[in-house]
């Protein structure tokens, strides 16, 4: 798989400041998704959908508190 990175300038982090970073985005045919947010000051998002329908989101701030970790199972 090749997964698609987009820069962005000013979105806000989990943690609540506005800064840059990147997008990532990756997808197959078969029906998985996954879109990662990569956030200057270290906060990370991600959500990833399987192909059994699944969904997994994290959101973990740059100071490494979990703030959200979910799954919807199937
Ligand atoms: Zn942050």
């Amino acid at each position: 798989m090749v997964g698609t990175r987009t820069g962005f300038t000013a979105e806000k982090a989990p943690c609540g400041k506005t800064v840059a970073g990147e997008h990532y985005r990756d997808t197959d045919d078969a029906g998985l998704v996954i879109i990662d947010e990569y956030y200057n000051c270290g906060c990370r998002s991600i959500r990833h959908e399987y192909h059994d329908g699944s969904l997994h989101t994290r959101v973990i701030r740059h100071d490494g508190k979990v703030v959200s970790n979910e799954d919807h199972g199937s």
